[in-house]
C-alpha cells in the first residue's frame, strides 16, 4: 500500500535518506524543511500522512501536530513522530500532542515502513466507512443520536504467571472499563470470550525468555487469529513488544495489530496509547453502527418497518429475472387500504396510523418467509410472492382479504373498535413473457386487477387475464 508522505525535518541528510527508502516502497514523498513550510503545504493537496522530526524543537513540532489534529479538513492525517524521546515524559507529550506513533532515532527500517503501512491501511478503512456514511446522509438519513461509550471490556493476553508488567488494575484506568486475562494457550484453543473484548493487550514482552513467554510463532499466530476472526476481527489490539525486537514490531504490524508499544514505555504511555484505541474503536463502531444503520433505513418504511418502494421495485425485477431462467410462475399483488381516507377523517390521523402498522403486521405474519411484503404508497402495499401458481395466488389473495375483515381493529388511541377492509389485484408472471418486459408491465395489469376489485365493490380481490 503506498500513499503521499510528508515528511518535515530541518536535517537535509535525513529528509534525503528517508525519501529514499519511501520512493523505494512507492510512495510519494514531499519533503520540507521547516513547520512553515509543512504548514503551508497542507494548504495543498493533503498528504495520507506525516512523519515529522521534533529533534529541532519539540514545542514548536507538538504546537504543529495540535494544529493539524485540531483542523477538521487535517485532522485524519496520522502523524508519526520521530526523535529522541529520551525520557518517558517525553513520549507521553508527543502522544499527547497528537502523534499517532512515536520512532526513536536510530530509524528501524522494517518498523518505520510496517507502521506506515499500518497506518495508511487504518485511514483506508476509516476513509471507506465514511465515504458510505455520506451517501446514506446524501440520500438523507441524518445521523442518530449516539449515546457516549464509556463501557469497555479490555483483554490481557499472557503467560506470565507473575502480575507485576501487566497488571490489569493498571490498565483500567477509565471509568467503565473492565480487564481480564488470559493465558495464548486458552485463547487460541478455546475461543468463547463473553462478552468480545474492545481491545486485546497482547503482551509479547519476553519473547527470549524460556518458559513464561510466547515464541514468535505464538504471537504471530494470535494475531492473525484475533484479526481474522469475525467476532474480534474490528477489536483493537495492542502488542507490547521486547526490546530489541524491532522484527516482531514490524511483524505484528503487519499481520494487523494497531498499535504497538516497547516494554519499557511506562504506564502513562500504555494508558494513552489504551485510551486512543478505545476511543477510536468505539467511533468506528459507531460508525459502522450509522452505516449499517442508515443503509437499512433507506430501504425500510419508518411507520411499518416494511420494505419501501426503493427496495420492493429492484426486487421484483430479480424475482422475474430469476423467474425467467428457472421458467416458473411467480405472482405480484398490489393491496389498498379500503375507504381509508374515511377512518382518518372520522377517528384522525394517529389511528390510520395505526391500522396501517396492524395491517403491515398482518400481512408480514401470513406470508412465507420468501415472499417479500412492501408498503409502497399511503395505504398501498406490494406483495411479491415467488414459485407461485394462479390458484396460489388467488388463494393466498383471498386469505389475506378475510384477514383484514374478519377481526376488527382495537385502536389504542381512541379504544375504538374499527372494521377496515382492503382489496387486491392479482397479476401473474411467467419467466420468458416478463424478462423482455421487465416489472412495469406486470404491476400495470396488478393495479388494473386492483382498480376492478375496487369497482366492483371493494373488499375482494380481482386477477389480471394473463
Ligand atoms: P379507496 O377505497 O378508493 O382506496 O379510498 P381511500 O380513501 O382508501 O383512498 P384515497 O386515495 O382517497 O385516500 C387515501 C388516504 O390515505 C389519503 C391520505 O391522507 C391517507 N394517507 C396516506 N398516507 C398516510 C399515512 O402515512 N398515515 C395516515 N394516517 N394516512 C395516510
Ligand atoms: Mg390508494
Ligand atoms: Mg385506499
Amino acid at each position: 500500500m503506498s500513499g503521499k508522505i510528508l515528511i518535515v525535518d530541518t536535517v537535509a541528510t535525513n529528509r534525503i535518506v528517508l525519501r529514499v527508502n519511501l520512493v523505494a516502497s512507492r510512495h510519494e514523498v514531499r519533503l520540507c524543511a521547516s513547520l512553515d513550510q509543512a504548514r503551508a503545504t497542507l494548504n495543498g493537496p493533503l498528504p495520507n500522512l506525516i512523519i515529522c522530526d521534533t529533534a529541532n524543537g519539540e514545542d514548536a513540532a507538538f504546537a504543529f501536530f495540535r494544529s493539524v489534529k485540531s483542523d477538521p479538513k487535517t485532522s485524519h492525517i496520522p502523524i508519526i513522530a520521530t526523535g529522541q524521546f529520551d525520557t518517558p515524559q517525553a513520549r507521553v507529550a508527543a502522544l499527547e500532542a497528537g502523534a499517532d506513533d512515536l520512532l526513536a532515532k536510530p530509524l528501524s527500517d522494517d518498523v518505520l515502513q510496517a507502521r506506515i503501512r499500518s497506518l495508511l491501511r487504518a485511514q483506508d478503512a476509516e476513509s471507506e466507512l465514511r465515504l458510505r456514511d455520506d451517501t446514506k446522509r446524501a440520500l438523507g438519513f441524518a445521523e442518530a443520536q449516539q449515546a457516549f461509550v464509556t463501557a469497555s471490556e479490555i483483554t490481557v493476553v499472557t503467560a506470565r504467571t507473575d502480575t507485576a508488567q501487566m497488571d490489569c488494575a493498571k490498565l483500567v484506568t477509565g471509568e467503565g472499563r473492565r480487564c481480564n486475562r488470559v493465558a495464548p494457550q486458552q485463547l487460541l484453543t478455546c475461543f468463547n470470550l463473553n462478552p468480545f473484548p474492545d481491545l486485546f493487550v497482547i503482551d509479547a514482552t519476553n519473547v527470549a525468555e524460556t518458559g513464561l513467554g510466547m515464541e514468535k510463532p505464538q504471537i504471530y499466530k494470535l494475531v492473525s487469529e484475533l484479526r481474522s476472526r469475525s467476532e474480534t476481527r474490528h477489536a483493537a489490539l495492542l502488542v507490547r513488544f521486547p526490546e530489541c525486537a524491532d522484527d516482531v514490531a514490524a511483524m505484528v504490524l503487519d499481520l494487523g495489530a494497531n498499535d504497538i508499544v516497547p516494554a519499557t514505555a511506562d504506564p502513562g504511555e500504555v494508558a494513552h496509547r489504551i485510551n486512543a484505541l478505545l476511543q477510536h474503536k468505539h467511533q468506528q463502531d459507531r460508525l459502522r453502527d450509522t452505516v449499517r444503520y442508515g443503509l437499512q433505513a433507506a430501504v425500510t418504511d419508518q411507520l411499518t418497518g416494511l420494505f419501501n418502494r426503493r427496495y420492493a421495485l429492484p426486487h421484483l425485477k430479480r424475482m422475474a429475472d430469476r423467474a425467467a431462467a428457472t421458467g416458473r410462475d411467480f405472482a405480484v399483488m398490489v393491496l389498498d387500504i379500503d375507504h381509508f381516507k374515511a377512518i382518518n377523517d372520522s377517528h384522525g390521523h394517529a389511528v390510520g396510523d395505526e391500522v396501517l402498522t396492524e395491517v403491515a403486521d398482518r400481512l408480514r405474519n401470513n406470508l412465507r418467509a420468501i415472499d417479500m411484503i412492501a408498503r409502497i404508497g399511503g395505504e398501498e402495499f406490494l406483495i411479491a410472492m415467488p414459485d407461485t401458481t394462479s390458484r396460489e395466488a388467488r388463494d393466498a389473495a383471498k386469505r389475506l382479504c378475510a384477514l383484514i375483515q374478519n377481526n376488527p381493529f382495537q385502536s389504542a388511541t381512541n379504544g375504538k373498535s374499527i372494521p377496515v377492509t382492503l382489496s387486491i389485484g392479482v397479476a401473474l408472471g411467467h419467466g420468458q413473457q416478463l424478462a423482455d418486459n421487465g416489472t412495469t408491465e406486470i404491476m400495470g395489469r396488478a393495479d388494473a386487477a386492483l382498480f376492478d376489485a375496487k369497482t366492483s365493490g371493494r373488499n375482494t380481490i380481482a386477477v389480471s387475464p394473463a
